[in-house]
């Protein structure tokens, strides 16, 4: 009999957590592993808002997917873009060819959500991945550097907007508060003549997190200057202003840099796929497979877990994406081997927020509140111990954050 075929889609923290497991727990003659991922690399996506801001270089948030996974005789590696998935036919469709599967583990990650406001998709920048991150830093870089050229509306290239005041939005804020000195000093711009506005929907920004922390980030931005304008809705996108409203009035800003932060979706192809879909992601069973398929596996923020106790879904985040990856591929080589199936619980840790690289806010375990150095150094705990546990000791060395106070 032929081994099975299990197809993973996406190299992000669900998909390499997942690959990394079944790579050390399923025998070369068990089953054949294919992973399938757009680019060569694995980013942490955790990290994207430091490279936008360019505080970060990117190939430090980039993992070669060869350094970690297999590709010489455990996993076949393709690169290549997902194009659509046909569950009836147990296909997926790539840019260059087509793959057949047993197993199918969908882990294609997030997009931003535009709620079809007009001129996001084609002005605003993302923090999406690593080419959106390398792509808005350059385009910093070009503004300040611009700015001595120009002629009219100069106070353009200086406004920077960020469009939205959740975590990201806050995080990037964060960067971009410690970025603007390096910039101006580069490109011989008084501080002064530079605005970061973030602009925010709900009354507060990170709406719904603890007050006292909400206050704390706020008032950390404000001292390096970061402008807050909250119960104000992003209304339009244009190429050199944004429109907010707020008290039923319109609003313009000249800028030529809106960073869109609003929210985010599951990958399109998902709903695309014709499975079972709850605004646009699948809502898994206990065992992580969609409903009507069970040779397909959902992770991460492909995924949606309802909390029974609040009755909203858990949010989209690469702590729960990791956490199911041990379910995954433990039901996967339960599939083949005739394993128990295990059913997944999230074990909430906690939420800690970068404001800066010196910076944070978090609560943690047993509802408890951190912030300054405190979250700082837990921040960095957290992103190592992911490396840690992806790449062993020497990923960690490559690419962990040790300095607790940069
Ligand atoms: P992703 O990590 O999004 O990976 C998806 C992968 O699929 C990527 O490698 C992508 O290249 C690939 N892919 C996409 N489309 C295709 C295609 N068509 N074909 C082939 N490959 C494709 N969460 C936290 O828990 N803690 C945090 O501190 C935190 N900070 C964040 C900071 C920022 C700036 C952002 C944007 C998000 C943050 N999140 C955080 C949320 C977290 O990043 C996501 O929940 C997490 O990345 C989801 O993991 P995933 O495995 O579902 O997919
Ligand atoms: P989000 O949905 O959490 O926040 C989006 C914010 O934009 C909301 O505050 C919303 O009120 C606001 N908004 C929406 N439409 C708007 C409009 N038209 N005008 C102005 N404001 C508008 O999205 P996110 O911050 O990208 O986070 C996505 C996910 O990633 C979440 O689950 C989050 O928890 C997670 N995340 C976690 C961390 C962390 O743990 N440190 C960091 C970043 C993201």
């Amino acid at each position: 009999m032929n081994n099975p075929n299990i197809v993973i889609l996406g190299a992000g923290y669900g998909g390499m957590m997942t690959t990394t497991k079944l790579q050390k727990s399923l025998g070369a003659n068990e089953a054949n592993l294919t992973l399938v991922n757009i680019n060569d690399y694995h980013y942490q996506a955790t990290w994207l808002h430091e490279n936008a801001a360019g505080t970060l270089h990117h190939d430090r948030t980039r993992i070669p997917i060869k350094e970690i996974v297999n590709t010489t005789n455990k996993i076949n590696f393709i690169k290549d873009k997902v194009i659509s998935i046909k569950p009836a036919e147990k296909k997926v469709k790539l840019e260059n060819s087509e793959i057949f599967y047993d197993y199918l583990v969908i882990g294609l990650g997030f997009e931003l959500a535009t709620f079809g406001i007009p001129g996001i998709e084609e002005h605003a920048f993302k923090i999406e991945n690593i080419n959106s991150a390398r792509l808005l830093r350059e385009h910093l870089d070009y503004n300040f550097a611009k700015y001595h050229d120009e002629q009219k509306k100069r106070e353009a290239r200086l406004n920077i907007v960020i469009g939205g005041g959740g975590f990201t939005g806050i995080e990037f804020a964060g960067e971009l508060a410690n970025r603007i000195p390096e910039l101006c000093e580069e490109y011989d711009i008084e501080k002064a003549q530079v605005r970061i506005i973030n602009v925010e929907g709900a009354d507060t920004v990170l709406p719904g997190f603890d007050p006292q922390l909400v206050n704390y980030a706020m008032n950390s931005l404000e001292a390096r200057g970061v402008e807050f304008i909250t119960g104000a809705m992003l209304k339009e996108c244009k190429a050199a202003s944004i429109v907010y409203e707020k008290d039923e009035k319109q609003v313009e800003i000249p800028t030529m840099t809106t960073v869109w932060t609003a929210g985010v979706k599951a990958n399109s192809i998902v709903e695309k796929s014709g499975m079972e879909t709850n605004r646009g992601k699948v809502e898994v069973r206990k065992d992580m497979r969609a409903p009507d398929y069970d040779d397909i596996f959902v992770i991460g923020d492909c995924a949606v877990i309802m909390d029974q106790e609040s009755g909203n879904p858990y949010p989209p985040t690469a702590q729960i994406a990791i956490q199911q990856s041990n379910v995954v591929a433990h039901n996967v080589k339960s599939l083949i081997n005739g394993g128990e199936m295990e059913e997944f619980e999230p074990n909430l840790l906690g939420t800690v927020a970068s404001l800066g690289n010196n910076d944070a806010i978090g609560m943690v375990m047993n509802n408890r509140k951190l912030f300054g150095w405190k979250a700082t150094v837990m921040k960095k705990v957290i992103d190592n111990r992911y490396l840690f546990k992806l790449g062993g000791i020497s990923l960690l060395m490559r690419k962990g954050k040790f300095n607790p106070f940069y």
